[in-house]
């Protein structure tokens, strides 16, 4: 199949690309800067400019972004969409979240419609963010799945940052299923709906400055910053980001996925587990981590809202990764990179 990816240079879309060539699939890949491109064509030598190609799209925020992007020859058949910022490093939520997010998403959408007639399948890359309800807590009592829709409005999405990524995450989701049912397009969509999303990062893209979020938090264990208190955990659900990428790939590749929502997650964690495995398979930190003693960063006392992943499993066949594995494999990439 030939496919458009948004963001190759992101987190989880360097995993998604691998798994497209991988399945041999042919992949043209936006990025905002010739020097990713670059960086990219030469982490993957193997695939020729037929299997792997490049787009430059400098911000999804613009109206028509891309428009030239979803024209290719051979024609594309799937495009899946990861691009949208993910950082609390923000002073205008609207602009630099929300209007990515959202615009980008429906950006991307009526380019298709208008120029990539081709399209069968559109794969988005939404959030655990647009399902939890933050309002509630740890709410015991209930079990996440697909049917749940975070309640966030615009006016609480511009009180901060955090509200405003979940915000930008759930609009942008909503908007897509919108363009659906009004639009009546010639694609169906699949959206990705992961947790807190663990795992290796490439080398020839990152350092451990300018890591992704989603990771921070090990890095930060690794190199001593939990020592004395370990931070809360904050949302309790993760997944490998190899699961992850494989259900995208998934998603273009089985028809039942056609027009479904994906709640993607592994299962629990706390960073004091990530802090335990870390200590138990990398003793040249011991030095840093956290004493037995150390507080914060568990389980809360009274209990943790379930989940139901059913959906992943049966519809996408995908099994999971333990978090013993992912966190090994995660501290041993940034070795890679030089911690
Ligand atoms: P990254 O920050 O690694 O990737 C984000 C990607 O989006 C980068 O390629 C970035 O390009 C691109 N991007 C951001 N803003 C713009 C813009 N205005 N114009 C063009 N490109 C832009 O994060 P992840 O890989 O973790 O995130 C990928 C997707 O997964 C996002 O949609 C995120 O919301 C979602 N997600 C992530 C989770 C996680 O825990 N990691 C959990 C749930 C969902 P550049 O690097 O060049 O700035």
């Amino acid at each position: 199949t030939r496919v458009l990816l948004t963001g190759g240079s992101g987190f989880i879309a360097a995993h998604v690309l691998d798994i497209l060539l991988e399945h041999g699939h042919s992949v043209v890949t936006t990025v905002r800067s010739q020097d990713k491109a670059d960086r990219i064509k030469k982490a993957h030598p193997n695939y020729d400019s037929k299997k792997l190609d490049f787009a430059i799209v400098e911000d999804i925020a613009q109206e028509g972004a891309f428009d030239e992007a979803v024209k290719s020859d051979p024609p594309f058949e799937a495009v899946i969409h990861t691009a949208s910022p993910f950082h609390f490093n923000v002073t205008d939520v609207q602009k630099e979240l929300l209007d990515p997010a959202v615009i980008g998403t429906t950006g991307i959408l009526k380019s298709i419609k208008k120029s990539a007639p081709t399209v069968k399948r559109v794969v988005i890359t939404s959030s655990f963010a647009s399902i939890i309800n933050p309002f509630k807590g740890n709410w015991p009592e209930h079990t996440y799945s697909e049917e749940d829709w975070n309640p966030i409005t615009q006016e609480q999405a511009v009180e901060n940052p955090a509200n405003g990524y979940r915000a930008s995450k759930t609009f942008a989701e909503k908007a897509a299923w919108a363009f659906l049912e009004k639009e009546k397009p010639n694609f169906t969509i699949s959206t990705m709906c992961p947790p807190l999303v663990l795992g290796p990062i490439v080398h020839y893209l990152n350092s451990l400055d300018s890591l992704n979020t989603s990771n921070q938090r090990i890095r930060d264990i690794v190199q001593g910053k939990a020592k004395e208190q370990i931070p809360e955990t904050g949302t309790f659900l993760w997944v490998d980001v190899r699961d992850l990428a494989l259900c995208h790939v998934k998603a273009i590749e089985v028809d039942a996925a056609a027009n479904k929502r994906f709640f993607i997650t592994a299962g629990y964690f706390s960073n004091k587990e990530i802090a335990q495995i870390v200590e138990k398979n990398f003793p040249e930190y011991k030095e840093g981590l956290p004493s037995t003693s150390a507080p914060g960063g568990d389980y809360p006392k009274d209990g943790v809202y379930k989940y139901d992943n059913s959906r992943t499993k049966e519809v996408l066949g995908i099994q999971f990764k333990p978090l013993q594995e992912s966190i090994i494999d995660t501290v041993k990439s940034f070795k890679s990179v030089g911690a």
